[in-house]
């Protein structure tokens, strides 16, 4: 190539967006993750790509939308369930053994990094993709087990939503039927939006007065969110009397507020969910943060075996537990921050295999791959503007026991360690991507369908074997051992070419199955010939 005139170089192509363009065509994960694979039954290593999909949660489009399909599926498949599932709890299948072994690769190179005293970020990055993924394919808990007991809180702190109508429970995850006078059977469901309150007002998403809009709230809200969609369930299944199974997702409003869509298994009276919503909230136990004790080159300095300190007496910082043990005697203490509902809460009743459900499973799954700073319109100044004050609010208030920005606020955060200030937290909370909602954005309850996305994701692998006359073995879990391989590695090939190699297997795999189907449908015709 070098030999070529630089006039013809620039008339061609670049064989890499190509490349790109190709495999999008053909659904191929365009930013593949090549792994050295080591096959214990043959002693031979080779390097593999693996859809970044499977593993991080930063995933391209091809996986993207892959993915938004299969939830299509899962949701599909729980809500208008008939019979119970089965309650057997999963087995650790491939997928999860996989990434369980990945997980662990990583954390040894991350801790490999860490002693040369190198950077960390793009390796924590990493982990914290698969250990979402890890939980995602089922797993209770992350991989550590850090499962650390409850603190016990005095009653008064307990958050019941007092109000509310109880019914007695029964051991059911199926909403009630009801016949009609021809003797059909429906199965209603619901469909519920819940939102977040009102800051100030904002037109096109834009508030009309920045600065009376309230960023603080707002910000709290977003990083709390999640917590407030769990006391919702909570209450929700009190009220119903039944174990509720919801398949919900959480989108970005115009405004950059999280709110909720919810398809629930079952049916309530319309006014009980208006109720539910209306009565939930939580509280958020944490130290105070109005007052700011360390900013500027006034900060916590560290001191091995001791922790964070005050710069100029030397006093020991308190640690993240004795902050809230000092909260917990305290009887005047107030939580820092009480989130609830706004007033519009949207509940729709839909009847299975109606266009209606069809429409709100896409509605549910439409946001999916878009990330809460991703409805910036970017030629917009307005929403611009407003995106950064969001982020500005964010700065400093924080998203976690685990985040720095309690040393501005005198206290040492939860598993403190050298080099944390305040302002310079990684959580992707802080992030103008996300701003605030750090979360997941899907959340299924675990008895929707009785099956995990990656057990979805293995039906479909099945599927396509079958249908290539190729047995679906359960691969032997321990026949390979992988290892990342390091940037620059000669053995991996350039990424066109890996693109189109596999652009190149999904073809083949393309023209089986409509070999197979023409088949089959040779087959058919045949059958029909002689019927007729
Ligand atoms: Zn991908
Ligand atoms: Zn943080």
């Amino acid at each position: 190539m070098a030999d070529l005139p630089r006039a013809v170089r620039q008339a061609m192509p670049l064989a890499r967006e190509v490349a790109v363009e190709v495999a999008k065509q053909y659904g191929v994960c365009i930013r593949p993750i090549a792994l050295k694979r080591l096959d214990t039954h043959t002693g031979r290593w080779e390097v593999v790509d693996v859809p970044c999909g499977a593993t991080l949660d930063a995933k391209c489009s091809s996986c993207a939308k892959r993915n938004r399909q299969l939830r299509k599926a899962q949701c599909r498949e729980g809500w208008h369930l008939d019979h119970e599932p089965a309650s057997t709890p999963d087995q650790a299948n491939d997928d999860q053994r996989w990434l369980v072994e990945f997980r662990a690769d990583l954390q040894a190179r991350r801790d490999e990094v860490a002693a040369l005293g190198e950077d960390t970020a793009d390796w924590d990055a990493a982990i914290e993709g698969v250990d979402a993924e890890i939980n995602e394919a089922g797993m209770r808990g992350s991989v550590l087990g850090r499962t650390v007991p409850k603190r016990t809180r005095s009653t008064r702190r307990r958050q019941d939503a007092a109000n509310l109508p109880k019914r007695r429970m029964t051991p059911t995850t199926l909403g009630r039927t009801f016949q009609a006078s021809d003797g059909k059977v429906y199965r209603p469901s619901l469909f519920v939006t819940l939102t977040l309150p009102s800051y100030g007002k904002v037109h096109d998403g834009v508030p009309l007065d920045p600065d009376t809009y309230d960023y603080a709230r707002a910000a709290r809200d977003a990083l709390h969110f999640s917590k407030l969609v769990d006391r919702f369930v909570q209450n929700l299944r009190r009220v119903a009397g039944y174990d509720v199974q919801y398949f919900a997702t959480v989108e970005p409003q115009k405004r950059f507020a999280p709110h909720l869509h919810m398809a629930i298994r079952g049916t309530l009276p319309r006014a009980e969910v208006k109720q539910i919503a209306a009565a939930t909230y939580h509280q958020v136990w944490w130290p105070q943060v109005d007052e700011v004790r360390f900013a500027d080159d006034h900060l916590p300095v560290w001191q091995d075996e001791a922790g964070y300190l005050d710069p100029a007496t030397g006093e020991v910082l308190p640690t993240w537990d004795q902050a809230l043990d000092q909260l917990d005697a305290d009887e005047e203490a107030r939580p820092l921050h009480v989130i609830r509902f706004g007033d519009q809460v949207d509940v729709k009743g839909v009847l299975a295999g109606t266009p209606d459900a069809d429409q709100c499973i896409r509605y549910l799954s439409k946001y999916l791959t878009k990330s809460l700073g991703d409805t910036l319109d970017t030629d917009n100044p307005a929403q611009h503007e407003h995106a950064a004050r969001m982020v500005e609010a964010l700065r400093y208030e924080p998203c976690s026991p685990a985040c720095p920005n309690w040393l501005r606020y005198g206290v040492q955060p939860k598993g403190a360690k050298p080099g944390m200030a305040p302002g310079r937290c990684r959580s992707k909370a802080h992030k103008p991507d996300h701003l605030g909602y750090a979360g997941r954005r899907v959340l299924v309850s675990r008895k929707w369908s009785n099956k995990t996305l990656a057990e979805h994701r293995q039906d479909r692998r099945t599927w396509v074997l079958e249908a290539l006359g190729q047995r679906d073995e359960t691969p032997d879990s321990h026949r390979y051992l992988w290892k990342p391989v390091p940037a620059g590695d000669a053995n991996v090939a350039p990424l066109a070419m890996r693109l189109l190699r596999s652009v190149a297997e999904r073809q083949r795999w393309r023209a089986h199955m409509d070999q197979l189907q023409a088949q089959a449908d040779g087959q058919e015709s045949e059958a029909t010939g002689r019927a007729a």
